[in-house]
């Protein structure tokens, strides 16, 4: 803690991790101290910073803050995406890096844990000046990923336009042409159902937590967070199955739609336009705009938080146990504040942490590596399939894992569990690296 007090967000995450890691720790409590696991697990294998310089459209130049933390590769090449946002320091993406390397050992494939991004903010820049921040970004970055090397990926303000253009440049450095990167466009190497894939596996798990706990989606008013890439397709999957999705929100507003959300209308305005959710409600009459933060205090019975760390604190926890919400799933990384998670789980609430409920996203990620390394493409039949087998099995060893440590029902210490014990046989078999 005192080595990394000026990260806050990473001693959260490393917090959370340890303190449901006690009961595995304690029973080989030799073995880890002696070949110093927790030391090496919450140290990165590096970190890489650099500057990102860029010109805008009025010729000025403009210089951003990039990063990749590549943290664990015992069990595979480094994987997780990168985040282009002003928020982004230090701190979040080595809290985002360590969640990784827990996730990515969840989804049982064989990749490692990494995290990049810059504090460049996507919104209000045109194509131009994206593509011009990509390039550059690439052009240093290139240097330290490769397909068996590191693959980044998209996360938030990351999607196809940016990857593409990152792909370009990578390719036009190296000459090669590999899978060095995921969320491609369909064109050039991306897989089907990838776009889809966070939001559905998302729902897959849910859905498979109920019915292990005798409930299911069917009837069920669900209050959905976000309205980015994971929220628009938990909002989809979540009606496939029966269940009524309210709200959305951006980073300046939400939606209460009481009729269900309309996903065409959600996408119109989010995919195609890149538009605030004013425009939802104007296609929708019975719908309401509100200012600010304020999804969490409609009545519900299962919460999906898909926007973005901390957006769910103890307040809102409360909300939600007082209007009888009996599940929260998190979408998004660390959505829900560490008092917040341990007031739902004290009220028996069902909460599934994102390192497990969101790791659909990296699963079909590790399977457009597949189909880059065979050079073939799957249908989106075949992708959708493997996916919910990936979120069916991930449910299923979560919950083995609490069961087999005293800890039955607390889903965030079964991730963390199964979740790291993979990463730490891998790495006592490699010895001290
Ligand atoms: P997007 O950029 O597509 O969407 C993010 C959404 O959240 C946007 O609607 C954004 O609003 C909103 N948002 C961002 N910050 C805030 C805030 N402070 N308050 C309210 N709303 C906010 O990102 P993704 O959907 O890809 O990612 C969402 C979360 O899911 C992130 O935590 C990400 O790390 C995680 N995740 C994503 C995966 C993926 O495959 N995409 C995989 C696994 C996890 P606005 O439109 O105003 O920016």
């Amino acid at each position: 803690k005192e080595k990394n007090s000026h990260e806050p967000e990473f001693i959260q995450a490393v917090t959370e991790v340890l303190e449901s890691l006690r009961p595995v720790i304690e029973k080989e409590e030799e073995k880890y101290r002696r070949d110093a696991i927790l030391e090496r697990m919450t140290e990165p294998d590096r970190i890489i910073s650099f500057r990102v310089p860029w010109v805008d459209d009025k010729g000025q130049a403009q210089v951003n803050r990039g990063f990749r933390v590549q943290f664990n590769n015992a069990i595979g090449p480094y994987k997780g995406g990168l985040r282009l946002h002003p928020s982004v320091n230090q701190s979040i993406i080595k809290f985002l890096g360590f969640e990784q390397c827990f996730k990515n050992s969840l989804t049982g494939l064989p990749i490692g844990g990494g995290k990049g991004g810059s504090d460049f903010d996507p919104k209000g820049k045109s194509d131009r000046e994206i593509m011009a921040f990509c390039k550059s970004f690439i052009t240093e970055l290139y240097k330290y990923i490769g397909a068996d090397e590191d693959v980044p990926a998209g996360d938030i303000g990351v999607g196809a336009r940016e990857i593409g253009y990152m792909y370009g440049q990578y390719k036009r450095i190296t000459g090669l042409y590999e899978g060095v990167l995921t969320g491609k466009g369909l064109s050039y190497g991306g897989s089907l159902a990838r776009k889809e894939a966070t939001g559905y596996g998302l729902v897959y798990i849910t859905d498979e937590m109920l019915r292990a706990n005798g409930k299911s989606l069917e009837g069920k008013t669900v209050v959905v967070s976000g309205s980015g890439n994971v929220a628009i397709y938990a909002i989809e999957k979540a009606i496939a199955l029966g269940a009524k999705p309210v709200t959305a929100c951006d980073s300046t507003g939400w939606v209460y739609d009481p009729d269900g959300i309309d996903v065409a209308v959600l996408q119109d305005v989010k995919e195609v336009k890149r538009a605030r959710l004013t425009e939802y409600v104007k296609a929708r009459p019975n719908a309401e705009y509100h200012e600010g933060k304020g999804v969490w205090s409609v009545k519900c019975d299962i919460a999906l938080p898909c926007a973005t760390q901390n957006e769910l604190d103890l307040e809102d926890a409360k909300a939600l146990v007082a209007n009888g919400c009996f599940a929260v799933c998190e979408g998004a990384n660390m959505p829900t504040t560490l008092e917040a998670t341990e007031y739902l789980q004290k009220n028996g609430v069902y909460f599934l942490p994102g390192k497990a409920a969101n790791a659909g996203g990296v699963a079909t990620s590790a399977l457009e590596m597949s189909q880059n390394s065979e050079r073939l493409s799957w249908t989106f039949e075949e992708v959708d399939a493997k996916l919910k087998n990936i979120m069916v099995n991930i449910f299923r060893n979560l919950d083995a894992a609490a069961k087999a440590y005293g800890k039955e029902g607390d889903y965030v210490a079964g991730a963390n569990i199964a979740g790291f014990i993979k990463v730490c046989d891998a790495m006592l078999a490699h010895g001290i690296v």
